[in-house]
């Protein structure tokens, strides 16, 4: 396994040697850059601030405006989710209220969803790549006969204006640039904690344009009876933990695993694992950390007895301090790890845990 860091090639237009460069006239119409602000039940995701941070970018970058896309019904979580798209950078908000958007179905949000981008024209559209946004993405995609680039690492404007969308591909040894040249708008998933959140603005100001969903309950074929919380899922919040102990195979053993829910609880931490880990059996999906697990951006990630692959690395490189534990000091982990610790991790983690209980007891 190559240690390399995948290389994309950069998005400008000598890069897409061979391409139409001349955009079509009528692409004209499509104006803005807009973010679909993700509620559930009330709460905004915050995916949703990460991508209008970097949709402001790429808005600043081809002079137009950013507006976040809400959806729900009238209300007090609808109008917070408002307040907070112009708090974290919105010049405005689209808004369709209405009581059917209520929970997440995917017909009457991908129908409020088109409906807007087929009236209001944005040249780029931004998703989270969490379930909603992922299955909602797909829908209005194929219903607007659009292209998507899903779980973008990297956005960036081409010198055409075109959105150059970077992502991992061949099992992440790779980064591929893609454009959506023939049709509009340009669409693109990003996942929670790839893209850094932006400062909340003192006293945001926007304007709200309202539309209206134009459809009734009898045209909806889901009907939601009940919501059962998945428990295993909703304890595990290591996308937005601050801090995050990992382990490897370098543990040998699925007890082992044990020694790094006790680190976790002296420091009130998350725990996750690397992907063989997670394949073994030796703990849950959503506790896999990397390209096809979870993005994580701690202020501190504790990794014991994980190498320290590519796909690991691409999900942890954001954290704040890295700490690596491992026996071997040529490991790859040491290559972008902030402190390094040669050692066997069975016996340092007990170690680790005990002089942390004591400092903060
Ligand atoms: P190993 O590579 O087996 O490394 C174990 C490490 O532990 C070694 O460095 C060893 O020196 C060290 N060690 C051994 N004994 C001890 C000890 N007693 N104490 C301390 N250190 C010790 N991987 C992910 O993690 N996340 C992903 O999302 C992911 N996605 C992938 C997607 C694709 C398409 C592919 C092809 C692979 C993906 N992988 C992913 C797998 C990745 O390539 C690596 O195989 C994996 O990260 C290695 O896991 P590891 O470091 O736990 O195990």
């Amino acid at each position: 396994m190559s240690d390399a860091k995948p290389q994309a090639a950069a998005p400008s237009a000598g890069s897409r040697a061979g391409m139409k460069k001349e955009l079509p006239e009528h692409f004209k119409a499509y104006k803005h850059v807009w973010v679909f602000i993700e509620v559930e039940r009330g709460q905004v995701h915050p995916v949703s601030f990460e991508l209008l941070g970097e949709g402001r970018k790429l808005a600043d970058q081809l002079g137009v405006d950013l507006a976040g896309v809400v959806l729900g019904p009238a209300g007090e979580g609808t109008n917070a989710a408002i307040r907070e798209t112009f708090a974290y950078g919105a010049d405005l908000a689209y808004l369709v209220e209405d009581p059917l958007l209520a929970d997440y179905r995917n017909e009457p949000f991908t129908k409020a969803l088109t409906d807007l981008v087929n009236t209001y024209q944005p040249e780029i559209l931004l998703l989270g790549a969490t379930t909603l946004g992922r299955d909602l993405a797909g829908s209005v995609a194929t219903t607007l006969l659009t292209g998507l680039t899903a779980d973008c690492t990297e956005l960036a404007v081409d010198s055409d204006k075109s959105l150059a969308a970077t992502r991992p591909t061949f099992g992440g040894s790779l980064l591929c640039t893609i454009y959506t040249l023939n049709y509009r708008p340009q669409m693109a998933t990003i996942r929670p904690r790839v893209m850094a959140m932006p400062e909340r603005l003192e006293k945001p100001v926007g304007k709200v344009v309202s539309h209206p969903l134009g459809m009734v309950e009898d045209d909806i074929v889901t009907k939601i009876l009940s919501f059962l919380p998945d428990r295993e899922t909703s304890q595990a919040n290591l996308a937005y933990a601050d801090v995050v102990v990992a382990g490897g195979m370098g543990l040998q053993a699925a007890e082992n695993f044990q020694l790094v829910r006790q680190l976790a609880g002296a420091l009130g931490a998350e725990y996750g694992c690397s992907r063989p880990v997670m394949q073994k059996g030796w703990m849950p999906a959503d506790r896999q950390i990397g390209q096809t697990g979870k993005t994580i951006r701690p202020k501190l990630y504790i990794a014991a007895g994980i190498s320290g692959a590519i796909q690991h690395r691409v999900g942890v490189e954001g954290a704040d301090l890295i700490v690596a534990i491992n026996t071997d000091k040529n490991a790859p982990i040491f290559d972008f790890a902030h402190v390094g610790i040669v050692t066997d991790a069975i016996r340092f983690l007990p170690a680790l845990t005990k002089a942390f209980e004591k400092r903060l007891s």
